[in-house]
């Protein structure tokens, strides 16, 4: 890991111009059929139509090889996609964990035949992933994990729970972080990583209700589950190292700057244009921030197209992130007219409800601070 930060002040190129116009366009198109949607039970937050209508776009997997279906792009093409998908609000929960981790996990340490199976579906947007690293008594502290496989002649017996598993109950697949050997003194060591296809008998999904009343996360309980020689993802012991890799890709995209971008837009929308010195003087300062996060973000971007490790950078854009888009909400709802409409209210409402999760989700804050401090040789 570096012990300096390599941040750059670095611009995305004229050249992503005409792709976010492509995006921008398809979002102008797509965003009625969304809105008209007839299932009443439709998560807002997830849709394997919209997926799939991405991964015809050839959005998703966008910078993965060509050989197994991705688009052989680069990372800053990839953030422009993002970055319109985040600002636009759209339900990009069901192939979100696995583009922006599950695949990339899968490309580097998945077998062949792992990455042949998998990688086309959730290229098309067939294949949802979900996240198996929290358990009930390791949240912060991931090397407590219980949950345990054995190997037996008909494969890998598992056992235990994961919890706060995020979109679970829509799920094909997860990468679960598992004890397969005792760890001594190194807590770190004897954990592996599996590909679990959780459509098998023995798991057990259980919705947990978030503070918003919705179903977005899950307990997951392995009683006594097979999992096949081919689920071992990468190599039997390596699973720390692995897990860390994965982490790196969640903390540093635009979806850890712009969680409650709509209320500025629905803020600017409701004023009309009328916009008094105090909503200046806030809105300025929001975007100011924006501006700058942004900036780092597509630093981190830049780091991965130039394959490098930016575990450091992207734990910085987390942190200072997530705190700015948790009181953005709070500064909005402060100099919002008193006469607003419903739509206004009601995506208020709802970043209201889920900014206390923006800085514990991919990590608190506390554990980020840590990672920066020992990345910068300060502790
Ligand atoms: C919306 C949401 C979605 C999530 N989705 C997933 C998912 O899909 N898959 C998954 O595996 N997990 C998921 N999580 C779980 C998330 O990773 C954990 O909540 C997070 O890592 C914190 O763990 P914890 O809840 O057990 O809290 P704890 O670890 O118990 O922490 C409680 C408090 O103590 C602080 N603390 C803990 N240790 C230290 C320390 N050493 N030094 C200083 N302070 C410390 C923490 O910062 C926190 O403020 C999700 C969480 C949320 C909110």
């Amino acid at each position: 890991m570096n012990t300096s930060l390599d941040f750059r002040a670095v611009d995305l190129p004229d050249s992503t111009k005409d792709l976010r116009q492509e995006v921008r366009d398809f979002v102008a198109h797509i965003q009625p059929q969304i809105n008209a949607l007839p299932d009443s039970n439709f998560d807002a937050d997830s849709s394997k139509w919209f997926s799939q209508q991405l991964g015809a776009k050839g959005w998703i997997g966008m910078t993965w090889p060509k050989v197994y279906g991705g688009g052989g792009r680069s990372f800053l093409e990839r953030f422009v996609v993002t970055e319109e998908l985040v600002a636009a609000g759209l339900p990009v929960g069901f192939h979100w964990i696995a583009d922006r981790q599950s695949g990339p996990v899968l490309l580097r340490y998945g077998s062949e035949e792992q990455k042949q199976q998998i990688l086309p579906q959730i290229i098309k947007g067939e294949a949802c992933f979900c996240i198996g690293m929290s358990e009930p008594d390791s949240g912060s502290d991931l090397a407590a994990a219980r949950c345990s496989a054995k190997r037996t002649d008909q494969g890998w017996l598992i056992n235990g729970t994961k919890l706060w598993t995020t979109g679970a109950h829509h799920a094909d697949y997860m990468i679960a972080l598992v004890r397969t050997e005792a760890g001594g003194d190194d807590r770190h060591a004897g954990f592996s990583q599996f590909l679990i296809d959780l459509k098998t008998p023995g798991v057990e999904i259980r919705s947990i209700p978030n503070l918003a009343g919705k179903h977005t996360f899950n307990e997951v309980v392995f009683t006594d589950f097979y999992c096949p020689d081919s689920g071992l993802l990468g190599e039997q012991g390596n699973g720390w190292e692995q897990v860390m890799s994965e982490l790196a890709f969640e903390r540093s995209g635009p979806e850890r700057i712009l969680s409650a971008y709509r209320v500025l837009v629905e803020l600017l929308r409701e004023l009309n244009g009328e916009v008094d010195d105090r909503q200046a003087e806030v809105i300025g300062k929001l975007s100011a921030h924006i501006i700058a996060l942004r900036r780092m973000s597509i630093s981190v971007a830049l780091m991965l197209e130039e394959g490098k490790n930016p575990a450091l950078e992207a734990s910085v854009v987390k942190d200072l992130g997530t705190n700015f888009e948790k009181m953005m909400p709070e500064m909005l709802r402060l100099v919002a007219p008193i006469n607003t409409s419903e739509r206004f209210q009601e995506t208020l409402k709802s970043a209201i409800l889920h900014a206390p999760s923006f800085t514990l989700r991919g990590g608190t804050r506390e554990i980020l601070r840590g990672v920066i401090a020992r990345g910068l040789g300060l502790r």
